[in-house]
């Protein structure tokens, strides 16, 4: 009998094994096929020749082609991968470097963080014999502080370049200078006219920010670095301009018509508007799955319960829809669904943020339906205060955007707007570093010994008064000396620590103070989008679920009452299971208390990932107890740049940074400390028109209040609203 049993088991077992094989063998070959299939698999071997005769090489092509996935698995096997060196390619959104890391280990056969494998922020899925790696550009730029001729890799790839992004712009700047530093090292420099002797024609004399590099590793010689500047529009000009006219090669995509509709009417509610089109497409046009851009998470998730809603009331053959969201801050299990075939007869709704225009190319869109909007940073150096906000998109972003729809086949593109709008858009998108505060990379660049930021060599150089403003901040966060360098420590830990300036600042300050733990749980909570939620059929009980954690002494104490209690349920439950039981507990418990479960998760992570950091810099964490006093100096002492007025009819007006340059920050901690009510603080006439009642339940707002009159509003970003 037990023999019997046994033999079952065993039979039963291999022939598991034998199915897996069979399935395994067969996605194999529907996987190579679909490679060869790609566009850019006909022109490997020229592509590979370019690479080899051009140290930099700018390649175009349509989005879809295979550039991301398929390049770098190209030059791993032409043999650039020798001696140990990698293939880095750089992605400006977390989500892109995921989900394709994933895709080509599947796609070369291996297991993710083996020879393929990605790098994000507080997420590192490599070992010693990664070969291709996936990264965002701002972890590239993070890698060269430590790592100035980053001298583990013979190829980086910059791809999506022409997102722009601020940190791909610098990392275009840093990497001109460590190629021309790696060509000098090993003689491939012509001494006579500065050049590098294949390629890359510099502009200036003294094109290389030398003093990055003389402090390190001199006289040591390292082999030339390839860089491949990939993008999916049609500018290749200003690259290549930029590189001294490097070679730029185009690859052709497919792209079937794809017929646009415009509305005849500019349309109140472009969300009403997104339903009905979609259910429009849904009941009345050929199956094909449909792509939705939309500006946030909050708008997908209320999109997608209303589309499932709705589609309740369909008869019931009608109710094939998978609705799938993607968005940055999505977990990545749940970002891969949106790759999933659909089942047949059922259509996929995917309900995506801007990051479906070109960084996360899925398959299957036949329809796309375009708002016209995208929510994009902006940043007044008056004020310094950056904000996101919902604009209008380009006409570049307009014709990607319709060309999703026409990859595999003829498409169709509905334009929530009237043509006559469609005219009156930008051609093309402001790039990111015309529109932001700098804080962040000028704090970088200085780490990396750039002093003279002005004359850094952007690619398209910031205005002036955005660089003085930002440098002026890092000056009132202590992080510059007054002949601006870098000061230490302060800076130069506050620029080890991957996060804001004002995060990383908070953090220092607080453990100097005693309560780096209560910092630590703040920096992580504020870290992720709202926290509470408050279902509309359930208003007062989630307003009586927050009054439980909700603190007198602000919403940063509220905040890490709400992450506190967490752990402590959780510890009380002595989870010996494994993650996903774990994870599944506290779901129900974030559900019971209405936190967003996705966001306290998503802070507790990210709250490990800081908490190394700090310990790796030798930072004590020590908690304050009940006396919370020194924690709220802290926090006054870091974020009062977002400090604000309340006006006696209960609006807010921001302070005039005229009056920070007095104090340093020792002085600011004394000043909060002291009677603040006599103090007279100028401030200026912004008038905050957002802000209104009601964000305090979204969990936006952070408020901190001293004495009667003056309260410091300290917004995670940005100043948003305060009931
Ligand atoms: P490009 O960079 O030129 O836009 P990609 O290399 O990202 O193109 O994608 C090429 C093709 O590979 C896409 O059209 C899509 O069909 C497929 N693909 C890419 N990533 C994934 C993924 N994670 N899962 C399934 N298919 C994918
Ligand atoms: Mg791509």
């Amino acid at each position: 009998m037990a023999q019997g049993s046994l033999n079952k088991a065993t039979l039963s077992g291999s022939s598991t094994n034998d199915n897996r094989k069979v399935d395994n063998f067969a996605r194999r070959q529907k996987l190579s096929q679909h490679r060869r299939s790609l566009p850019i698999a006909t022109v490997e071997r020229r592509l590979i020749d370019e690479v080899r005769k051009n140290d930099i090489l700018i390649i175009v092509g349509e989005t879809g082609s295979g550039k991301t996935t398929q390049i770098p698995q190209f030059l791993f096997n032409a043999g650039f991968c020798k001696e140990g060196k990698s293939i880095g390619i750089t992605q400006p959104r977390r989500v892109a470097a995921v989900t394709v890391a994933k895709r080509v280990a599947e796609e070369c056969g291996v297991e993710l963080g083996q020879r393929v494998g990605y790098s994000i922020r507080f997420e590192d899925v490599t070992s010693s014999s990664t070969r291709i790696k996936y990264m965002t550009d701002g972890l590239l730029l993070r890698e060269a502080l430590l790592d100035p001729y980053l001298s583990r890799y013979s190829v980086i790839i910059v791809d999506e370049a022409h997102e722009r992004t601020v940190q791909s712009d610098v990392l275009l700047g840093l990497l001109k200078n460590v190629q021309i530093a790696r060509s000098k090292s090993n003689g491939h420099l012509d001494t006579e006219t500065n050049k590098p002797k294949n390629g890359m024609v510099l502009e200036k004399e003294n094109d290389v920010q030398s003093s990055i590099f003389l402090k390190h590793d001199q006289g040591k010689k390292f082999p030339p670095l390839k860089l491949i500047v990939m993008s999916a529009s049609l500018d290749a000009r200003v690259f290549s301009d930029y590189f001294g006219g490097a070679k730029a090669v185009h690859v052709q995509g497919r792209q079937f018509p794809v017929e646009i509709f415009y509305t005849f009417h500019p349309e109140p509610d472009y969300l009403d508007a997104t339903l009905i089109t979609v259910f429009q497409i849904h009941l009345e046009e050929a199956l094909g799955d449909i792509l939705v851009f939309l500006t946030g998470q909050e708008e997908i998730e209320s999109v997608e319960r209303l589309i499932k809603e709705r589609v309740l009331q369909l008869p019931e053959n009608n109710q094939r829809l998978v609705i799938v969201p993607i968005f940055s801050s999505l977990p990545s299990e749940q970002q891969m669904r949106v790759f999933a075939s659909t089942p047949a007869g059922y259509r996929k709704v995917i309900l995506a943020t801007n990051i479906a225009e070109t960084s996360v190319t899925i398959p299957g869109i036949k329809y796309v339906i375009d708002p016209g909007l995208v929510k994009a940073r902006s940043y007044d150096p008056k004020q310094g205060l950056e904000s996101l906000t919902v604009v209008p998109i380009s006409k570049a972003q307009a014709l990607q955007r319709s060309g999703r729809a026409g990859r595999e086949g003829a498409g169709k593109c509905f334009r929530l707007y009237p043509e006559s709008e469609f005219d009156k858009l930008e051609n093309s998108t402001k790039p990111e570093i015309k529109r932001c505060n700098l804080a962040n990379v000028i704090l970088q660049l200085k780490a990396l010994g750039v002093d003279d930021i002005i004359g850094f060599d952007f690619i398209e150089k910031p205005s002036r008064s955005a660089i003085v403003k930002s440098l002026e901040q890092l000056f009132l966060l202590g992080a510059l000396t007054d002949e601006c360098k870098l000061s230490d420590p302060v800076g130069r830990q506050m620029s080890k620590l991957p996060l804001d300036p004002v995060y990383s600042k908070a953090l220092i300050v607080a453990s100097e103070f005693k309560c780096l733990q209560e910092m630590l749980i703040t920096v992580a909570m504020l870290s992720v989008e709202s926290m509470f939620y408050a279902p509309r059929d359930k208003l007062d009980e989630a307003r009586a679920a927050m009054k439980f954690f909700s603190s007198p002494e602000g919403d940063h104490l509220t905040l890490i009452n709400v992450f506190r209690a967490a752990n402590e349920f959780m510890e009380k439950k002595n989870l010996t299971c494994g993650k996903e039981k774990a994870d599944k507990i506290l779901r129900k418990w974030c559900k019971e208390n209405f936190i967003n479960s996705r966001s306290l998760r998503h802070a507790r992570d990210i709250h490990n990932q800081i908490r190394e950091h700090v310990q790796q810099m030798g930072l004590r964490i020590v908690s304050c107890g009940d006396d919370t006093l020194n924690f709220r100096r802290c926090l006054a002492a870091s974020f009062f740049l977002n400090a604000a007025l309340k006006q006696p009819e209960g609006t807010y007006r921001t302070l005039a940074s005229v009056i920070w340059p007095q104090w340093d920050c020792g002085k600011l901690l004394n000043h909060v400390q002291t009677d603040t009510r006599n103090h007279h603080i100028p401030y200026n006439n912004v008038f905050f028109q957002h802000l209104q009642c009601g964000d305090i339940a979204a969990g936006r707002v952070w408020y901190f209040q001293f004495g009667v009159e003056l309260v410091y509003v300290l917004a995670s970003t940005v100043f948003q609203k305060l009931s």
